[in-house]
């Protein structure tokens, strides 16, 4: 039976595996956070030792196609996935939801890097920053803000000085977005432009509001790569590789 190898920790990526059949199916997670929501069927966890450690993987396990399903932002995994397709022939799909779009109200600043992004709120009062956990180094030198941060699992140090933590997990609603933002008084909203509807509650509720939106833009995707933004569009491209490869 061929294999598919999922590089998950995605909604999407979770999606596909449920949508895949007759056909053996590992979804692959980083490990970063300590209850994941799991996939159906096989799952591995952890890196695989870089580039040449998924090499090895591909071939231990005779992959026959990987589908790069990780998160928009999770670039060193998506950057090693194109190389060892290339290394080992394996064809790579890539599987991305899309940005956000700026709508009539809304008050956003793109900004390319976090580093960019705490430039951007250094002097402001009271930010929410939704970037996640692996973030807060980058906004860990500043003294002025007051930041309330969300995530799945606590922050490590170095963390910013003045920082209240809240551990939750998405989907929110625009309700529960709008009472958090107005009863912490933010000033102002930092995202990374992960797209999709799990988390966009909070972009809802900041353009309600009128409040402004630090928006970190996504990291270049490997040149070359083919890239789709739904599941049905990559069940189709299997379905033409795992035929081709038949033949
Ligand atoms: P990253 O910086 O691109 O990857 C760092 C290292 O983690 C990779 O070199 C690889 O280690 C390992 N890794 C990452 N994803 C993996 C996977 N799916 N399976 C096995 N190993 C993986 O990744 P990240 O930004 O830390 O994200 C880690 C995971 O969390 C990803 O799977 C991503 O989909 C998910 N996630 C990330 C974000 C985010 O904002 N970055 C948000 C939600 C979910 P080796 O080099 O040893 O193979």
């Amino acid at each position: 039976m061929r294999t598919v190898l999922i590089l998950g920790g995605t909604g999407e990526a979770r999606r596909l595996a449920a949508a895949l059949t007759g056909l053996r199916v590992v979804s692959s997670l980083a490990g970063r956070v300590a209850q994941p929501s799991l996939p159906p069927g096989e799952v591995r966890v952890g890196g695989f030792g870089g580039v040449a450690g998924l090499v090895d993987y591909l071939r231990a396990e005779r992959v026959s196609a990987i589908v790069d399903a990780t998160h928009p932002f999770a670039a060193r995994i998506t950057s090693n996935a194109a190389a060892a397709a290339v290394e080992t022939g394996v064809p790579l799909l890539v599987l991305r939801r899309p940005g956000w779009t700026l709508g009539p109200g809304d008050r956003w600043q793109r900004v390319p890097s976090l580093d960019a992004a705490a430039e951007a709120v250094r002097d402001t009062a009271r930010v929410f920053l939704t970037t996640g956990r692996q973030s807060l180094p980058a906004f860990a030198h500043l003294t002025a803000p007051w930041f309330l941060s969300r995530s799945v699992d606590p922050p490590e140090p170095p963390l910013p000085p003045r920082l209240e933590v809240l551990l939750d997990r998405g989907p929110f609603t625009v309700e529960a977005e709008t009472t958090l933002l107005r009863d912490r008084a933010i000033d102002v909203l930092v995202t990374k432009d992960s797209g999709g509807d799990m988390t966009s509650a909070k972009l809802t509720a900041a353009r309600a509001l009128g409040l402004p939106v630090v928006m970190v833009d996504r990291p270049p995707l490997p040149a070359a790569v083919e890239v789709t933004s739904t599941v049905p569009e990559i069940l189709t491209r299997l379905d033409a590789l795992m035929d081709f490869r038949i033949r």
